[in-house]
């Protein structure tokens, strides 16, 4: 009974896990994952408790009770020691890992990065030419912020400018709020108007949170995107095995800088050039010149390419 017990949630763990994907709708939002997934799901039916009280409630006049019940200890105890004991061997040897974080950070940063656009493309058909140019560098500042954020938090392994920002405008917003509870105590501002002040921190205060606890993504393997059908570009330049020559950003090195926060190599010519995090963000400014389509992550263990004329991870 024991074996056949086990044996039984093997065989139809497998079909239903696949039969589920043959519905086109379920194969698209959540692709079959591979054997190992339902191999780990066969071997996690410990049976407990729940068996072993249907089978202590089971009348006095049943026949065979006393067998019933060696039955199902002997099934319990035997899934619990043997499959309970070997489930994490069996987890090592399936080398099943958690979700990448690494990996759904990239996803992240690709479409912050296309919603951007689209909000800078907003911004340029809106403008007519009266406004402050002070208001729209700020405009097109705020619009690419959170973009930039989430590419630092790739292979980043010193503090990410976004999180300098978030560290001490946090510690600024502590002081801002202190003082307003010194107005409150003192009784000289109404209630309504602590609340929208007190609220507004707040908010901030949100924003910022999440930016720090989403730092540091940890991964073991290299770093690479997602397979997809890629753009034109991405099919014709090569493929990542051009390892990066240069030590450093070129554009930045040339005038003397060593600031730079993340690197991007040119996959046309090679050029090796600062993020858009940087200061200088030479990368960008190489592809704007050249007009070179593809670059790669230059970081070590990252090995995911980008086309700027369609932003599209590859
Ligand atoms: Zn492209
Ligand atoms: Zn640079
Ligand atoms: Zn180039």
């Amino acid at each position: 009974v024991l074996g056949a017990v086990i044996v039984l949630r093997v065989v139809w763990v497998f079909p239903v896990t696949y039969a589920s994907r043959l519905v086109p709708r379920v194969a698209r939002n959540d692709p079959a994952p591979s054997w190992r997934v339902p191999a780990l799901i066969s071997w996690t039916g410990m049976r407990g408790v729940v068996t072993l009280a249907a089978v202590f409630v089971l009348p006095p006049e049943t026949p065979q009770r006393e067998t019933l019940i060696l039955i199902a200890l002997v099934v319990t105890a035997g899934t619990l020691l043997l499959q309970g004991s070997t489930l994490p061997w069996l987890v090592r040897r399936l080398e099943l890992a958690g979700p990448d974080r690494a990996v759904d950070t990239l996803a992240e940063a690709a479409l912050f990065q296309r919603a951007a656009r689209q909000g800078l493309a907003e911004l340029d058909r809106l403008l007519t030419g009266d406004e402050p140019p002070d208001v729209v560098d700020r405009l097109r500042r705020r619009g690419l912020d959170r973009a930039d954020a989430v590419w630092e938090r790739l292979g980043a392994t010193s503090e990410t400018p976004s999180a300098v920002y978030a560290r001490l405008r946090a510690r600024m917003i502590d002081a801002e709020r202190a003082e307003v509870l010194v107005a409150r105590d003192s009784g000289e501002v109404p209630d309504d108007i602590l609340r929208t002040v007190l609220g507004a921190l707040d908010v901030e205060e949100t924003v910022l949170d999440r930016v720090a606890e989403m730092n540091s993504a940890e991964r073991s393997d290299e770093l690479t995107a997602a397979r997809a059908d890629g753009c034109a570009h991405l099919r014709a330049s090569p493929a990542l095995d051009r390892p990066p020559q240069a030590e450093g950003c070129t554009g930045c090195l040339e005038v003397g800088r060593r600031d730079w926060v993340h690197l991007r190599m040119c996959l046309t010519c090679g050029y090796l050039g600062c993020c858009d995090s940087s200061p200088l963000r030479h990368a960008d400014e190489h592809h704007i010149e050249r007009r070179h389509p593809v670059m790669r992550s230059a970081e070590p263990g990252e090995a995911w390419r980008w086309c700027y004329v369609d932003e599209l991870l590859g």
